[in-house]
């Protein structure tokens, strides 16, 4: 997907889930300018309560990678990476990242709003919001994941695989300079 497309897909993501938690937690919660930057710098994404509004400002370029078609493992909070529901997980379809981070990132956005509706507060990555994220994981994430068990199995061929071609490059790359060099030794060169 061009880089306009997935601006808009994003966009239009984000609403939707602004609608669902309309729908079944907050009836007042809206969502307040989505930012999406695609600076090659910005690596984090946020969610939170901004000037306006609950809202989130996505680092596009870290959360899309187009992976065409190969296997890649999203990571998630430490914390929680290794929970079924809400933690890290295998696709080889590049939105599932994106969209896993927008939903996470909207988790903060209510969050955020829930602190102050309910004058709370709770860690970034306490209960509160993984309560929060998880009802929007099962509703927006998990249903159209893959099943995990056979990629699990992919994803450590696949990294065998790198971790094999990496090698074999960099043998090749020393062995062509060494042999240059020591070729023209034996030819009495410099
Ligand atoms: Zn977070």
């Amino acid at each position: 997907m061009e880089k306009i497309e997935l601006h808009k897909y994003s966009y239009d993501y984000a609403y939707s889930i602004e609608t669902w938690i309309k729908e079944e937690i907050y009836p007042k919660f809206w969502l307040a300018t989505p930012k999406f930057d695609w600076g090659v710098k910005r690596t984090a994404s946020r969610g939170g309560y901004y000037a306006d509004g609950p809202s989130i400002n996505m680092a596009m370029h870290g959360a899309y990678k187009d992976t065409k078609g190969e296997i890649y493992r999203h990571f998630e909070y430490p914390s929680f990476d290794a929970n079924k529901e809400i933690g890290g997980f295998y696709s080889r379809n590049p939105l599932h990242k994106l969209e896993a981070i927008i939903v996470h990132e909207m988790a903060h956005a209510v969050q955020f709003y829930a602190y102050r509706l309910n004058s709370t507060r709770c860690k970034p990555h306490g209960t509160m919001f993984k309560n929060f994220y998880k009802r929007l994981r099962n509703q927006f994430i998990n249903p159209y994941l893959p099943e995990q068990a056979p990629l699990k199995q992919d994803y450590e061929d696949y990294k065998d695989r790198l971790v094999g071609k990496r090698l074999r490059k960099s043998f090749n790359k020393i062995s062509d300079e060494e042999w240059a060099h020591l070729t023209q030794r034996a030819a009495g060169g410099k």
